[in-house]
């Protein structure tokens, strides 16, 4: 299969050859030629699928050819209207402050993610010259207000500060002719519903929506149900991602020994980048402290975070300044970075899908990605059990690494309290010597028996685990609405 049989059109083929795409995926195959008909789509899948290019070629093309559904031949194109060739319908009415309404609405639940898909519609319409913007809280509102003013035909936007914007007058939805609505069920956990239902409420109720979401729970179809017209459904199912493109592998391990067996893990030097994933926003940063003692860069990146802190970590582990990112689930969704070897749960994450959205992250589009693992001996291996059940397989189990069957070292007293310095006796007596072997290879555990010691002050262990930190703020956090960086889906470990 390659583009041109999904009936796109010259501009937008040329735009993928530029971007080096040869084929399309499998659910760019499914849904592009869907929503070229002008019809309503459910579609079942998370990023790293190419979702999307699914939704924003299609979208592209019809705003090009005069809206949705599919072009007619003599349809008289909404760009030529607007840029002068030929006034035929009447324009849409000035307001108050915008020159322009929109016709295409995406509806996203942070702003990582709604920079992403901007990122993409500049890329895949870079020969038409459709305009976007993007909209979101956590920065200054003037540069999105002038793009509105100036005029664009799609918005790009996280639910709060369109209401706002909405609220002030800069954007009118009454021309809305397509609707995304984007991870819809990430949405609906970062107690966005109100926000959106307030949102569709301002659309037109004629439009051709298309709703996305990685998980179907009953809340999300509820909506799902409430805002589609006979839509047609389409779907990557996490199980086939996970199984066929991201080679997996599970560390057991206390988690008192996790920091010691993540620095042991990165002294493989073929992992030149690594996604880490820890449950919460604390945690984050501590793996972070504890790899730059090991004289491994890090940053973190999460909903604490201002936005320029987190562009600015984004853009130094994506220039290599940065060999690793320690982020908390929200913050990553959205993040797209091309060649991302490497994805590493620090900890396993209480809710399956979750680990699918993780390890997504790498072997992206038919790259290959190595996803590692680290189970500690309490809940985590319950977590284990639905993971492995949702994805259908056994994930396989990294054996003879040097903190394998470790007793806990000694508890610290958390960080954040009273700290005890002393260093623990454990910490030389299990794992003995200094291995001479375990500068390569030893990730595995399977370059015989040496045994890696650590040359980390890694004694004291954790101290903590990631849950029972108190009850999740939930929603949307002390960050605002916008801030993709609230509530943790997790409730219990969140927020912190
Ligand atoms: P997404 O699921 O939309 O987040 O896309 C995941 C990644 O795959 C992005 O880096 C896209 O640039 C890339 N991608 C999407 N479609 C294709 C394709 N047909 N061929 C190659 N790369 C693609």
């Amino acid at each position: 299969m390659t583009f041109d049989k999904l009936g796109l059109i010259q501009p937008l083929l040329d735009a993928l050859r530029q971007e080096g795409y040869t084929k399309p995926t499998p659910i760019q195959e499914q849904a592009i030629p869907l929503l070229l008909q002008g019809n309503d789509i459910l579609g079942c899948a998370q990023t790293g699928t190419g979702k999307t290019a699914a939704f924003a070629l299609p979208i592209l093309q019809l705003l090009h050819s005069g809206g949705s559904p599919a072009p007619v031949a003599g349809t008289t194109s909404k760009l030529k209207e607007w840029f002068g060739a030929k006034p035929v319908a009447t324009p849409p009415p000035a307001t108050k402050r915008t020159a322009k309404q929109p016709l295409c609405l995406i509806l996203t639940p942070t702003r990582e993610l709604a920079i992403q898909i901007g990122e993409s519609f500049a890329a895949y319409g870079r020969n038409l010259g459709i305009r976007h913007t993007v909209i979101f809280g956590g920065v200054g509102q003037k540069p999105q207000t002038d793009a509105l003013q100036r005029g664009v035909e799609v918005v790009i936007a996280t639910p709060g500060r369109l209401l706002d914007l909405m609220g002030q007058g800069y954007v009118h939805l009454e021309k809305i002719e397509i609707f995304v609505l984007d991870e819809a069920d990430r949405m609906l956990d970062m107690g966005f519903i109100h926000d959106v239902k307030r949102v569709i409420q301002k659309l037109p109720t004629t439009r051709q929506t298309l709703f996305f979401s990685a998980t179907m729970p009953p809340d999300v179809s509820r909506l799902a149900n409430t805002i589609l017209t006979n839509p047609r459904r389409v779907e990557v199912t996490p199980q086939s991602t996970t199984a066929e493109k991201v080679q997996q592998q599970l560390f057991h391990v206390d988690k008192g020994h996790k920091r010691a067996l993540l620095v042991h893990v990165l002294e493989d030097a073929s992992i030149k980048s690594a996604l880490v994933f820890t449950r919460t926003k604390h945690g984050a940063n501590k793996v972070v402290k504890d790899l730059e003692k090991s004289g491994i860069t890090a940053e973190a990146i999460h909903g604490n975070k201002s936005q320029t802190a987190r562009q600015k970590a984004l853009s130094n582990f994506k220039g290599g300044a940065t060999r690793v990112l320690v982020a908390t689930d929200i913050a990553a969704r959205g993040i797209d970075i091309d060649d991302l070897g490497h994805v590493i749960n620090y900890e396993i994450p209480n809710i399956p899908e979750t680990y699918v959205h993780r390890i997504g992250r790498t072997g992206r589009a038919g790259a290959s990605g190595l996803a590692i693992s680290f189970c500690d001996n309490g809940e985590e291996k319950d977590y284990l059990r639905d993971i492995q059940k949702l994805i259908g397989k056994q994930i396989p189990v990294m054996r003879e690494h040097p903190f394998e069957g470790a007793p806990p070292p000694p508890r610290e007293v958390d960080e954040r309290g009273p700290r005890n310095h002393q260093r623990p006796r454990q910490q030389s007596s299990h794992r003995s010597g200094s291995s001479p072997g375990h500068g390569g290879g030893q990730r595995s555990g399977q370059g015989g028996g040496g045994q890696s010691q650590r040359p980390t002050g890694h004694g004291g262990g954790q101290g903590r685990s990631g849950g029972g930190r108190g009850p999740s703020r939930g929603g949307r956090g002390g960050q605002g609405r916008n801030s993709g960086g609230g509530g943790q889906r997790s409730g219990g470990q969140g927020g912190s």
